[in-house]
């Protein structure tokens, strides 16, 4: 099913499914876009490339309360914090961030152990995916051509968004995302010349070009393993990080946390919060030991996980090239150029 709206009406349609449920979108804030929970349906603004931050916050938050208890009262009187959660709609989240859901399902939900949380913040979202404009070129920083994933791929969302001219194109996907469009009665219909240009935007969007090199990932697993030891490579390609972790915050990728207990008054709530493994205290351990006090020891782990560890146990590299880790790095480590050097050392 497609459909459109011209996109000086976005508030209309934002409002809409504002009265279906939550929504986050895209919005301008001092320092550029990020996703944020629409309280004002003119907040929504698609005139972006992409967010500072990576969308995963909508199903992985930056601190979540798991359980309630009292202190000194026995474990079965805790109670796990009930969700309750409303429809969402996460909207215009770019094809790279779409696929990097699919790469957090595998440890959230498909592992083994189900994380509900996640889970049920899954269940409940409609994806609205928004391919980058073809007519701009993309940032130096972005990759996500090396990784397979094109510009315009909907795969992934419920609903895939293609920018034409003036007006929004959205066209379902699945059939979530084919009901959504159907209640949204602040929608056109499209007509046979948008279905081709939707069509024939999509297949562009392949051919569209980021940085890109030839990686195969049994390659760069093998080559990894390899240079683990070589403390000269990881040291010279470390030694400007200052391990402040925003590489990790900002990555769609990226899912380390860590389980705190927070009471007041013998009122006690179990929280996860993210954590980095670019932390220099993320491996401290309870004696006092760290195994990586080295800076070029956490990079090491950041870029094996991902691109070795990762393909090992689970056959996908852990990233989407998004290029967020380059562009938001305070000292401008490219992982891009990082990886290139380690394929040719
Ligand atoms: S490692 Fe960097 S490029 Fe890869 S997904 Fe994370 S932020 Fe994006
Ligand atoms: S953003 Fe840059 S400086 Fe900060 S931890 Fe990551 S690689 Fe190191």
């Amino acid at each position: 099913m497609l459909k459109k709206i011209s996109i000086n009406k976005i508030s209309e349609l934002a409002a809409a499914l504002m009265d279906k449920g939550l929504l986050l979108a895209p919005v301008k804030e001092i320092s550029g876009y990020n996703f944020v929970e629409i309280k004002d349906p003119k907040q929504v603004d698609l005139d972006f490339h992409n967010t500072i931050a990576s969308p995963k916050a909508a199903f992985f938050p930056h601190k979540e309360d798991f359980i309630k208890y009292e202190t000194g009262k026995p474990i079965d009187t805790a109670s796990v914090v009930a969700l309750n959660l409303p429809p969402a709609f996460l909207f215009g989240a770019r094809p790279c961030d779409v696929k990097s859901f699919e790469i957090m399902d595998i440890h959230f939900n498909a592992s083994g152990i189900v994380d509900p949380f996640w889970k049920q913040r899954r269940e409940t979202a409609v994806i609205f995916g928004y391919a980058f404009d073809l007519e701009k070129p993309a940032q130096p920083e972005e990759f996500y051509q090396t990784l397979g994933i094109g510009a315009a791929d909907p795969e992934g969302s419920d609903v895939f968004m293609v920018k034409k001219g003036g007006d929004l194109l959205l066209n379902s996907v699945t059939p979530k995302g084919e009901k959504i469009l159907a209640e949204l009665k602040v929608l056109n219909e499209g007509k046979a010349a948008d279905k081709k240009y939707y069509e024939e935007y999509i297949k562009k969007g392949k051919e569209y070009k980021t940085r890109s090199m030839c990686l195969e990932p049994g390659a760069i697993t093998k080559k990894l393993e390899d240079l683990f030891y070589n403390t000269d490579f990881w040291t010279r390609v470390s030694s400007a990080c200052i391990s402040c972790g925003v590489c990790t915050f900002v990555c769609p990728t990226c899912y380390c946390f860590d389980i705190c207990d927070d009471t007041l008054f013998a009122q006690g709530i179990r929280r996860r919060v993210w954590d980095a493994c670019m932390f220099t205290d993320f491996t401290l351990e309870a004696s006092g030991h760290n195994p990586r006090t080295h800076v070029y020891q956490r990079l090491r782990q950041k870029i094996n996980h991902k691109y070795s560890y990762h393909v090992r146990k689970y056959g996908v590299i852990s990233c989407v090239g998004c290029g967020r880790c380059t562009k938001h790095c305070p000292v401008n480590i490219d992982i891009y150029s990082l990886i290139e050097d380690a394929m040719k050392a």
